[in-house]
């Protein structure tokens, strides 16, 4: 019998028309405030969420984003819109408008936020970067008084729930550590960091970035000992920066998002729906007509053939695994994929060679936090041991046995096999009476496996930490892979 073949969706981009009150610089909105105005009223909305639902079904959904143009300026719309998605969807479904802060007044994005639960507001930083390429469209007031005049209007709750999405450019790639440090001054309850990689860097603005990655190092340094407690309520924000799925290009189906334009059809991502009329050749169907999952699955496989062949000799693959995004922007701006990769590597480089210990952290964390197994930072184990335990070795995976690995239903992390019960054995040697401990944790596989051990390692030193426990790690990998250790 012939395998039936699942097709990788989980987020779902809402964009709801192609109007702007700012006129940003760097704007990826290709379409926006040209040609004529487009607008996804209630109707069109309503039939997009219920066709994205009966596709992928409520447990499917990874998350739904509502964005522009900009969502605020008609916010009975977002507000109704909000409503339903929340109706339809259930309370687990994660949903995230974005806007660019200026029109969301405290009052709207508290009413807001009785439904959505997160706001992601575009903002660079410090007055000086954030107000150099993002522009009111008409007036010259300051972008970056009017969205801070919105924030101060919350509570510190009410601003955890805010996500602050800041675009390095070249240009402000040397402020990049003090408009993080700037960021997580407000009390926000995220940054993240996106980079402008269509724009050419040259030797000089990198070599700014990495002196502010370098000092963005010390920061997280610093910050990470003082504060790092818990997998949930920490982020680097640089998992915009190096995409977070892990699944190799190979397995084709790598990019999880589809989204519906303000023209009425259905795109491969988000970032699509934003372009002109030169976008219609990726359409993956129409409100009319539902979704064709054929054509989305060849756009897909293509794509993958392209950034495959794009980066030979490259070796952008080495740090971002899914640069799907940038498949799609490049194509519909008509550039070479190769020296768009080509410039994409250069920057990313930067960003890894400073960066890797907090990207990889980044990375524990989201299979720690996305694992229900595992449960919550805070988890007591079902029993302790009554009898002080000073060692203990666990070993993970067994050599002939499949890798553990993202689910390939395409809903996301379901759950790792082991990860569960190596935290239990943390757990049991943890609160075990006495102090002065150690674990090994020993895998018998490289990749995937060294990812689980790396995650049930840093499980181990944070609560070891949390507990005010006295922990060495130890990791070993197969003969041939790294050994590390660590004490908290
Ligand atoms: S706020 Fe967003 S959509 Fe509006 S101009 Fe700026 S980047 Fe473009």
């Amino acid at each position: 019998m012939k395998k039936k073949e699942t097709l990788p969706i989980g987020s779902f981009d809402i964009c709801l028309s192609n109007r702007c009150n700012l006129a940003c610089r760097y704007c990826y909105f290709d379409s926006i405030n040209r040609g004529a105005p487009q607008f996804l009223d209630f109707a069109a909305v309503k039939k997009a969420v219920d066709a994205y639902v009966s596709l992928v079904s409520v447990r499917g959904i990874d998350k739904i984003s509502v964005a522009g143009g900009e969502p605020f300026l008609d916010f009975p719309l977002l507000l109704k819109i909000a409503k339903y998605i929340r109706r339809s969807c259930g309370p687990r479904t994660e949903i995230e408008v974005f806007t660019n802060g200026t029109l969301a007044t405290p009052e709207k994005m508290r009413r807001l936020l009785r439904y959505t639960g997160k706001i992601v507001i575009s903002l660079d930083g410090r007055k000086a970067s954030n107000d150099l390429n993002r522009v009111f469209l008409k007036g010259r007031d300051s972008v970056f008084e009017a969205v801070m005049n919105n924030l101060r209007g919350l509570t510190a709750a009410e601003r955890l729930k805010v996500c602050a999405s800041m675009t390095v450019t070249a240009a402000t790639a040397g402020g990049l550590c003090a408009n993080i440090r700037f960021l997580r001054g407000l009390g926000l309850g995220e940054v993240q960091i996106n980079v402008n990689l269509l724009e050419r860097w040259s030797r000089e603005d990198l070599d700014r970035l990495r002196v502010s990655a370098r000092a963005l190092r010390a920061y997280y340094g610093e910050l990470a000992a003082a504060e790092l407690r818990s997998f949930e309520g920490f982020r680097f924000g640089l998992e915009y920066i190096l995409l977070k799925w892990d699944e190799t290009l190979k397995e084709s189906g790598v990019f999880k998002e589809i989204s519906v334009a303000p023209d009425g059809r259905f795109y491969p991502c988000g970032l699509v729906s934003t372009y002109g009329p030169q976008k219609r050749e990726f359409a993956i169907g129409t409100l009319e007509k539902g979704f064709d999952r054929r054509r989305l699955r060849s756009l897909r496989a293509a794509a993958v053939r392209a950034m495959l062949a794009a980066d030979r000799g490259i070796g952008l693959l080495e740090y971002i695994p899914n640069p799907m995004l940038l498949y799609f922007e490049t194509r519909l701006k008509g550039e070479d994929l190769r020296e768009v990769f080509a410039n994409a590597r250069r920057v990313f480089k930067v960003f890894y060679d400073e960066l890797s210990v907090f990207l990889r952290l980044e990375r524990f964390f989201d299979i720690l936090s996305s694992d229900p197994l595992v449960g919550d930072f805070s988890h007591e184990p079902p029993f302790r041991s009554g009898k002080g335990l000073r060692s203990l070795a666990v070993a993970m995976g067994e050599p002939g046995r499949p890798a553990a690995k993202a689910c390939a239903c395409g809903k996301g992390w379901v759950g790792f096999p082991g990860l569960a019960q190596r935290r239990r054995a943390a757990d049991l040697l943890l609160y075990s009476p006495g102090g002065n401990k150690e674990l090994r944790l020993r895998s018998e596989r490289p990749s995937e496996e060294f990812e689980l051990t790396g995650s049930a390692a840093v499980y181990a030193a944070l609560k070891a930490r949390a507990l005010g426990g006295k922990l060495k790690v130890k990791v070993e990998l197969p003969p041939g892979g790294v050994t590390s250790s660590s004490r908290t």
